[in-house]
């Protein structure tokens, strides 16, 4: 699994990085990017998939290797993926 987030969507409300900063870097502005290449280890994957149903601007992409959104991720935005936390 590897992520990215799309710069021109982000809005810097830093959700991904408090649910998984083990996975993004937020800039002074709120502002979010992925570690590294954006691999995700597989003991984080669950907490990465919350992390990209719990953005509210659609920004983080699960990608393929071919470097597309994987069809998976498109479906989760229109009501699959995981649960959002309760606020
Ligand atoms: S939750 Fe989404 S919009 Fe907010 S900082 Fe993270 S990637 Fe950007």
């Amino acid at each position: 699994m590897r992520l990215r987030v799309d710069p021109l969507k982000c809005q810097g409300h830093a959700r991904c990085f408090a649910l998984v900063p083990e996975l993004f870097d937020v800039d002074d502005y709120g502002m979010s990017s992925v570690k590294g290449d954006g691999t995700v280890a597989p003991a984080l994957e669950e907490r990465a998939r919350l992390a990209v149903a719990n953005c509210p601007e659609f920004a983080i992409e699960e990608i393929t290797d071919e470097g597309d959104p994987s069809p998976a991720q498109a479906l989760s935005r229109h009501g699959g993926g995981a649960p959002r936390p309760s606020r």
